[in-house]
């Protein structure tokens, strides 16, 4: 089968423009970016295009349209050698973590792009972006990257691993735990020993769309009130709490900020501990103020980002019931999100 991609529109400036009356940027059809890019018809190889129903600034998404774009993946995935996802950057990195941990047997590549400003201006960083994510999703003359995954500016980095640092600039995307799977120059100059490997299955790839959005992000900052940690803990339902800590893993060991902990444990409320910190990683233990954390059972998120524990909770926690194997799960390295075991 000749090479074929399918691009999947979803939003975000990449293909926005100013709306005339309030001078806005709302997001704008396909075909503005299409006719902005005509480049995109030099590649040799077939480009469909899907736009979902509802397109939008990446700041109203909701975890719907994971699903969404999960169902467009696999009903075309024979179809096409990869996909390119064209998405705002503000949430990026949650849409790329939350796709990573919800297909399994992942063989093609799927890569999220978007840009700082619209395609339609002329010092735009759109056209490149998009350029590039085409060549990668089709793997000319280069290894395949079976993984979901983030262009931005210059790189290609693993989507659970990615964070936006920068409002502004064109690199707007770091990953500070993991090396980028390539680098842009005149060339795609691929890290092949990062990058994951194929399948070992012969089997299709499977998605798992139920997602437990009951949970909570929870950043420790000198003077949290332990009534700020009660009213979060006693928030009806909720099973997770990704809680941002400081440094290798500190929280304070204050009685009243410990006993809150030990209770929302005790209500069946899941805490998963991630750093404040842009790189490095959780040593539960090393220091007193940890130790208490992990003597009170909350679960190592290592070097994971925010976003990639916050999906990985949903993922998690919608697919299991058992208490033993979701904390067994966080603390597994499911799609390459921590380094254990890499
Ligand atoms: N607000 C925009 C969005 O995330 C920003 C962007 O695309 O860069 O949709």
């Amino acid at each position: 089968m000749d090479k074929s991609i399918l691009i999947i529109y979803t939003g975000g400036t990449i293909g926005m423009i100013n709306d005339p009356e309030t001078g806005v940027l709302c997001p704008f059809n396909f075909e503005q970016i299409s006719l902005e890019v005509p480049e995109i018809r030099e590649f040799d190889f077939k480009i469909d295009y899907y736009t979902l129903p509802e397109i939008i600034d990446s700041s109203n998404l909701s975890p719907n349209l994971w699903v969404d774009l999960c169902h467009v993946i696999l009903e075309n995935y024979d179809k096409y050698h990869g996909f390119v996802i064209l998405h705002g950057t503000d949430t990026m990195a949650y849409s790329a973590s939350a796709l990573s941990f919800m297909l399994d047997r992942l063989g093609k590549p799927v890569v999220f792009t978007g840009s700082q400003l619209p395609v339609g201006k002329i010092r735009t960083d759109g056209r490149e972006n998009l350029i590039t994510a085409i060549e990668i999703a089709a793997g000319e003359n280069a290894p395949v990257v079976p993984e979901v995954c983030i262009l931005f500016g210059d790189r290609l980095f693993r989507g659970n691993r990615a964070t936006k640092i920068n409002a502004e600039s064109f690199d707007a995307f770091q990953s500070f735990n993991y090396p980028p799977l390539a680098e842009i120059g005149t060339r795609v100059h691929y890290n092949r020993e990062a990058i994951r490997p194929l399948p070992s299955s012969s089997l299709p790839p499977v998605a798992f769309y139920n997602l437990d959005t009951r949970v909570a992000i929870l950043k420790i900052f000198p003077g949290l009130g332990a009534n700020v940690v009660e009213a979060i803990i006693s928030v009806p339902g909720l099973r997770g709490i990704v809680l941002e800590t400081y440094g290798t893993g500190n929280a304070p060991t204050r009685e009243d900020f410990l006993e809150k902990i030990h209770d929302a444990l005790a209500r069946g409320i899941i805490i998963y501990n991630v750093t404040q910190c842009a790189g490095g990683s959780v040593e539960m233990g090393k220091y007193q103020t940890s130790r208490e954390l992990l003597n009170a059972g909350i679960i190592n998120g290592y070097d994971i980002t925010t976003e990639a524990a916050l999906c990985k909770m949903m993922h998690v926690l919608g697919r299991y019931t058992s208490a033993g194997e979701i904390r067994k799960q966080l603390n597994s390295n499911l799609r390459g999100e921590i380094s254990l075991n890499e």
